[in-house]
């Protein structure tokens, strides 16, 4: 384990089937994590897909209320934002809970824990400053992720992560600013923008857009 992940975590990995200590009793009065978060919340493909189904809204609306455009590492990735006044995140209800908790982004359902990329793998570690209840009680990794089609969610992870790491030196490694312009442009039409059909399934669509591109990339 590196030494920036020892500082940050409990210094274990956790698997799908490993009990961890996250489970804050259904967060009872807390938004803490949903507050003052900057522009750390990034969403990706998965997230967009959720929110433009269920809130039945075009990405292109969201942008500037909801979502925010940012260079992360190269590329343009999407970010919920924070309240200008309130500096909570967009989706905090006035009750203080999360308005759109059935469909929330894949970073929120971590939450206390973070996720590693390891050769093809994806492991979980206990963020030493996450969630600020105190006495919270074990709970299974996969349990905790509450996510549909766990299986099929770390596969799309992986690759999509995978891809990002590929796209990234592709454009850390080209000169001419205006083809980096395209690529990035061309990504995020690709993965963002274009509307998914919200009666398919998210995982068909993704592939399918993944492996056009691939397809032209350079080998
Ligand atoms: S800090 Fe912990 S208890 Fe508070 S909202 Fe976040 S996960 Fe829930
Ligand atoms: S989407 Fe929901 S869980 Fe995530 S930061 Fe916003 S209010 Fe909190």
């Amino acid at each position: 384990m590196n030494k920036n992940l020892e500082e940050i975590s409990d210094g274990k990995r956790y698997g799908l089937h490993d009990m961890v200590r996250a489970a804050c009793n259904d967060c009872e009065g807390c938004h803490s994590c949903c507050e003052d978060m900057g522009d750390s919340i990034l969403l990706d493909p998965l997230d967009v897909y959720l929110l433009q189904k269920n809130l039945k809204t075009k990405i292109e609306t969201l942008i500037e209320k909801k979502i925010e455009l940012r260079m992360v590492d190269g590329l343009i990735l999407p970010n919920l934002m924070m309240d200008e006044k309130t500096n909570c995140c967009v989706f905090l209800n006035e009750e203080g809970r999360c308005s759109i908790h059935a469909f929330r982004p894949g970073i929120c359902r971590l939450f206390p824990l973070g996720r590693i990329y390891e050769d093809g793998n994806l492991a979980y570690f206990l963020q030493r400053e996450g969630c600020v209840k105190e006495n919270r009680s074990k709970v299974k990794v996969s349990k905790w992720l509450d996510t549909p089609e766990l299986k099929k969610n770390q596969k799309f992870l992986v690759d999509w992560h995978d891809f990002r790491k590929e796209m990234e030196k592709i454009v850390q490694e080209t000169s001419d600013e205006n083809t980096v312009k395209t690529i990035t442009m061309f990504l995020l039409h690709t993965f963002f923008l274009q509307p998914y059909d919200e009666n398919a399934d998210f995982y068909e669509q993704f592939y399918e857009r993944l492996g056009r591109i691939q397809s032209v990339l350079p080998r």
